[in-house]
């Protein structure tokens, strides 16, 4: 468990680029750090995740911005997590990569994968084998890789 005292230490786990786009409104400090911990911006434009990055074991922070898209029903799963749900649960969630350009994802919009992982599968999700705590190892992962391709 990492536990993180106050907002300035959880900033100091983004990007210089996104420092300025982290809203901490809602969390409450200290706060503790097992697997990783996601937050929305109250307008629900942005949403933040922090997790711990599997090679290093350090805390790393991505600002993502959602993009509304209408999807008419049609399910979709999710990148990380590989739930599959309709409407507006899964969506493009994109993050800066540098100035001019930006990395999209599709994910659960909420970045509630673990809750997903934690609860009985949906009936779309593809059947699997893994141990609840495999499915998070792989999620944080996924995320870590994510982050170290295009991001950090
Ligand atoms: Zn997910």
């Amino acid at each position: 468990m990492i536990r993180i005292v106050n907002e300035t230490q959880l900033k100091e786990f983004f990007r210089n680029l996104d420092q300025d786009e982290v809203s901490t409104i809602g969390l409450k400090f200290p706060m503790g750090l097992k697997d990783y911990t996601s937050w929305l911006e109250p307008s629900g434009h942005r949403v933040y995740l922090v997790f711990r990055d599997t090679e290093s074991q350090k805390p790393r922070g991505i600002v993502f911005t959602r993009t509304h898209s209408h999807t008419d029903g049609i399910s979709k799963m999710c990148d990380w997590c590989h739930s599959v749900r309709g409407g507006d649960s899964i969506g493009l969630l994109s993050a800066r990569a540098s100035q001019n350009l930006t990395i999209g994802v599709e994910l659960c919009t909420d970045l509630s994968c673990k809750e997903k992982l934690a609860h009985t599968p949906g009936v779309n999700d593809v059947r699997e084998t893994l141990s609840p705590d495999e499915k998070i190892e792989r999620l944080l992962k996924k995320m870590s890789d994510f982050a170290r391709h295009h991001l950090f």
